[in-house]
């Protein structure tokens, strides 16, 4: 099989981690397998790099000194851990320090003039993913494969030119990634990718946006026609609940990707919601392996699963900290375009929308947001709203919780909402809000944080998937 396969920052956070990413490409490969690894950064090194940037442009030349001292310590003792051969490490100690340099020197270019644009920003953060793979591919030949590390844009992924959330231009991105690959595969040899990272077609690099790691290899899988695109996580896979608020939580072997993207939208961070619309589009087959047991086979999200009879819900997912606000106004009556303002206005404002939901008399509109965006988000909606006579108050509510209900089954099975709600009163939770998709994939309301583990409990409980 032709097979992409993902590793996250958390994966490769240290050398010894490292080296057993390239164990389980040698496993893989010995199998009979073509391989191609999209890494991420090492863990927090995004952070760090936007965090330095936005000191250098504020002319902090101190900071960035420090910075490039720590992150290139941290490059090479995560080397020195993963690679053995002292040939392979020398040249992967001068490599990662040639990359430092530049990174210092942009950093202090930056400090300098004082000015961070958007695509500068974009060199600077995607330094993590140029800094971790050619360490990975030192580790694999270390382990007697052949490995080449490649940029994003150097394996052939285009974009369009909106930085830090650009989008590939997919007809000239497949064309180019095969052409690159194809023939690396032939002699094989392991291509490592920086994800996260892409280039324009004028060759200025961008990103793909946070956490967009994910995404690239769904790229990749459509350019090389991958069989599957396995993600690698240090949980078993996708899970019917949070394991840490439910004990009896357990393995999904089969998810469709309508399914796994609600999930994704509603707080399960496993998978990057772009990543998953990707392969879905390529009917590319996308595999959550676990790093814990690479044997297991993991949770396959592929776009037909069939559905079980009486398996009506896949799993319960929760947001644990959100506002409620509520725009309310008596003329608000008849005015569609007063839901399309408030959206608008928050979508300038870069605010993550997770729930609308509208009464039927149309006197108030109430949007779910995460709780960090929630004061932003009212002094936004009072300032371009309060003095429009439609609208009388924007009112903002802490310490709510969303809980969803998500699986296809439920698609035309009366009573599920019944059953939710049913199990809720029981266990004396009050409901604020509730939505449901007109695709029926998910019902979600709103409660009080402090109810929230005790609703998802329940509610595992009673559509019994523990068992
Ligand atoms: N390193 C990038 C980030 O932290 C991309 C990724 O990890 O997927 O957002
Ligand atoms: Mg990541």
């Amino acid at each position: 099989m032709k097979i992409v396969m993902k590793f996250g920052g958390a994966s490769i956070a240290d050398g010894d981690k490292i080296r057993r990413v390239a164990t389980i490409v040698r496993k893989f490969c010995k199998d009979g397998h073509k391989l191609v690894v999209i890494t991420s950064a090492m863990a927090s090194v995004t952070d760090s790099l936007q965090e330095v940037a936005r000191k250098a442009s504020k002319g902090d030349k101190k900071a960035v000194h420090e910075f490039i001292e720590a992150v290139s310590v941290k490059h090479r003792r995560a080397a020195e851990g993963a690679i053995m051969d002292e040939k392979i490490l020398g040249r992967t100690l001068v490599n990662i320090s040639s990359r430092c340099d530049e990174l210092k020197n942009i950093l202090l270019g930056i400090a300098h003039i004082g000015e961070l644009t958007p695509r500068s920003r974009d060199f600077v953060v995607g330094y993590g993913e140029r800094l971790s793979a050619p360490i990975l591919e030192g580790a694999i030949e270390d382990l007697g494969m052949k490995s080449k590390a490649l940029t994003g844009g150097e394996a052939g992924i285009v974009t369009d030119d909106r930085f830090g959330d650009a989008s590939p231009l997919m007809s000239v991105t497949t064309h180019q990634v095969r052409q690159t690959l194809e023939p690396m595969l032939e002699e094989g040899t392991v291509p490592v990718i920086s994800g996260f990272i892409a280039s324009t077609q004028d060759g200025v690099q961008t990103t793909l946006g946070r956490g967009g790691s994910d995404f690239s290899a769904s790229i990749i899988g459509a350019g090389i026609k991958a069989d599957e695109v396995w993600v690698w996580k240090d949980v078993d896979g996708l899970m019917t609940a949070n394991p840490k608020i439910v004990k009896s939580a357990k393995m999904i072997d089969e998810i469709s990707f309508a399914e796994a993207m609600e999930l994704a939208h509603f707080g399960a961070e496993v998978i990057h919601p772009k990543a998953l619309e990707c392969a879905s589009k390529y009917q590319l087959p996308f595999r959550v392996k676990s790093l814990k047991d690479p044997d297991s086979a993991g949770t396959m999200i592929e776009s037909k699963v069939k559905i079980k009879s009486g398996d009506v819900v896949k799993a319960i997912t929760n947001i644990g900290d959100v506002s409620l606000i509520t725009v309310s106004g008596a003329s608000m009556v008849g005015t569609p375009r007063l839901a399309a303002k408030v959206l608008q206005i928050l979508t300038d404002e870069d605010i993550d929308v997770l729930m609308i939901s509208q009464s039927s008399s149309e006197e108030s509109i109430t949007l779910a947001i995460p709780k960090a965006m929630g004061r932003k988000s009212q002094n936004a909606l009072e300032l371009s709203l309060l003095g429009s006579k439609q609208v009388r108050e924007v009112h903002i509510e802490d310490g709510l919780s969303i809980v969803a209900v998500v699986g296809a089954g439920m698609k035309g099975t009366p009573g599920v909402a019944a059953r939710v709600f049913q199990t809720m009163a029981k266990n004396s939770v009050n409901i604020r809000a509730i939505a449901q998709g007109s695709s029926e994939l998910n019902i979600s309301f709103i409660i009080k944080k402090e109810d929230a583990k005790k609703a998802v409990e329940a509610l595992h409980d009673d559509f019994k998937l523990g068992e």
